[in-house]
């Protein structure tokens, strides 16, 4: 039921934090994996570390904001593995800024790499979808997707958009045969999160008291609910968003 062998995965952002967790969960699930960022070294090594797992994965580079870039994503994913099964919607960027601070041109990039990017992935990935039969995506929201914090109006604004992109895509494309899902990641451990440590006076001690796991997630906190949505598993699933998140969301 969860077995991903002969599929192909592609993640966005997959060679670091919750991205590279989740590409650990697809790649030992069978999934042969794209990992598509910016960076080419840290995507290099996220490949090597996953092969050494005994997984299946290549690099290609992507810009996410970039519409051009995305199709030339597609094209290089069809050519290379000669199918895409599975997106997950996972490249993301904060400006840690209250709105009056924001500047329209940060508004916009976070936007753009948070929101628009999955709409441009997803859509670039339809066609292939609907042709092969049916197809998986996963688009990460955030507890910001619920909540409000003073420090974040476009991530915010990104994360609750995601929520209502995915219910979105789900409706339109579920006689496709293609599924597709939110997850809303707690507090995790992550390259964004050290810095937002950095940044938010407070924020380590608020997440451990708040978060009824008493910890923050991990890259491998985010593997299983990966698999269990890019699977036949999930097949009956679509338009859901699911918390990941140790308890954080519904703590009263
Ligand atoms: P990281 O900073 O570790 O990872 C972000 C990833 O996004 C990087 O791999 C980066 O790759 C990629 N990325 C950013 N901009 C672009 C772009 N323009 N084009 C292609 N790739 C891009 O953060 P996380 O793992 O924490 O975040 C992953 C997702 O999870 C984000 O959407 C974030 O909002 C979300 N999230 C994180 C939470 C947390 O607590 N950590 C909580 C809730 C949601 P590269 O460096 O190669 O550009």
């Amino acid at each position: 039921m969860f077995d991903l062998s002969g599929k192909v995965a592609i993640v966005t952002g997959g060679n670091g934090g919750i991205g590279l967790g989740m590409a650990r969960g697809l790649a030992s699930a069978g999934a042969r994996v794209v990992i598509a960022g910016r960076n080419a070294e840290k995507s290099k090594e996220a490949v090597v570390g996953l092969e050494r797992l005994g997984g299946k994965a290549l690099a290609i580079e992507v810009d996410v904001a970039s519409e051009a870039s995305v199709e030339a994503l597609v094209r290089a994913t069809a050519e290379r593995c000669g199918r895409v099964d599975i997106l997950v919607n996972n490249a993301g960027i904060n400006i840690r800024k209250p709105a009056h601070e924001l500047a329209l041109a940060e508004w916009r990039q976070v936007l753009d790499t948070n929101l628009t990017s999955a709409f441009l992935c997803s859509r670039a990935v339809h066609p292939a979808m609907k042709a092969a039969g049916g197809g998986k995506i996963v688009n990460i929201g955030s507890m910001m997707s619920l909540f409000g914090a003073s420090f974040a109006p476009a991530y915010g604004a990104s994360k609750g958009g995601i929520v209502q992109l995915t219910r979105a895509l789900a409706c339109a494309w579920a006689r496709d045969n293609i599924q597709v899902n939110a997850v809303l990641p707690g507090w995790i451990d992550t390259e964004l999160t050290r810095r937002a440590r950095q940044e938010v006076p407070g924020l380590n001690e608020n997440v451990l008291r708040r978060t009824p796991a008493g910890r923050w997630g991990t890259g491998e906190d985010m593997a299983g609910v990966a698999v269990f949505l890019a699977s036949r598993a999930s097949d009956f699933v679509t338009g859901a968003a699911i918390p990941v998140d140790g308890g954080f969301s519904v703590q009263g």
